[in-house]
């Protein structure tokens, strides 16, 4: 049991989610070690922006949704090519789409916490900066059983104060991203695709958003460029070298009711 935390979420539903620790070794019963490796950590010492790796893997990333649309068809590219990505999901879009989400977890990608309603977190105060990702791991584990281990701040934005409290408080580390198309900026998804595949690097985040339809449109030949490269697909979970989320070597342990 050492290696799970319990935290109780300050959110409006009383459930408790167990979120694994990241410290210390696997334990006698299997339970893996969610320490972060040694030189990943830039920005402070719970922010992940790459991972040094010899094998040429790349993790890709996809924020914002779910979006009706854009992410089935998504999954359906990412499916075709045997593919596993990360989704940093906003917890108000879970509620709107649980069976897309349900969908992305069933289908071996790992989902990451965005927040609640996208703020620009260094506006908020500690409290709401708190609710905002408590809301929004209380809904994901209700929704696919597994709370996110990794959150990512909308905009990149997030003070290295604010990082070592969620990390302290909640045990999510921060993840940026080493490749940045900056599709946001809607330069077409020749552009997109081109910049992501040129710019890749061996344990790479890259970054993306499947609520903007030309990004989804890229996606074939991003993945095949980068395929073509030699570039394996992993989650964020994965390229950190932990198990991937979801499996039961994560050891989560959940929680219906609040003690006391
Ligand atoms: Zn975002």
């Amino acid at each position: 049991m050492k290696t799970i935390t319990r935290r109780q979420f300050a959110g409006g539903m009383s459930a408790i989610v167990a979120a694994p620790a990241l410290t210390g070794r696997a334990s006698a019963q299997g339970r893996f070690d969610f320490t972060i490796p040694q030189g990943v950590t830039q920005g402070g010492s719970t922010t992940i922006t790459r991972v040094p790796t010899a094998q040429p893997r790349v993790a890709m990333t996809f924020d914002d949704g779910p979006h009706h649309s854009l992410t089935p068809q998504l999954l359906d590219m990412l499916r075709a090519r045997n593919i596993r990505a990360t989704f940093y999901l906003i917890g108000h879009r879970v509620a709107m789409y649980p069976e897309l989400t349900r969908r992305i977890a069933a289908e071996g990608h790992e989902i990451g916490n965005h927040t609640w309603t996208h703020p620009r977190l260094t506006g908020l105060g500690d409290t709401s900066l708190l609710r905002e990702l408590d809301r929004t791991s209380t809904l994901i584990n209700e929704v696919v059983g597994r709370p996110p281990i990794t959150m990512r701040p909308p905009y990149g934005l997030l003070s290295p104060r604010q990082r070592g409290l969620i990390y302290a408080e909640r045990r999510l580390p921060t993840v940026l991203w080493s490749v940045d198309p900056e599709d946001w900026r809607r330069p077409g998804s020749s552009v997109v695709a081109s910049r992501i595949v040129s710019r890749s690097h061996s344990g790479a985040v890259i970054l993306a958003h499947d609520i903007i339809g030309a990004t989804v449109r890229a996606m074939p030949a991003t993945l095949d460029g980068l395929g073509a490269r030699g570039y394996d697909f992993v989650t964020v979970s994965e390229l950190m070298g932990w198990p991937r989320w979801g499996s039961r070597a994560m050891g989560f342990t959940l929680a219906s009711r609040a003690p006391g």
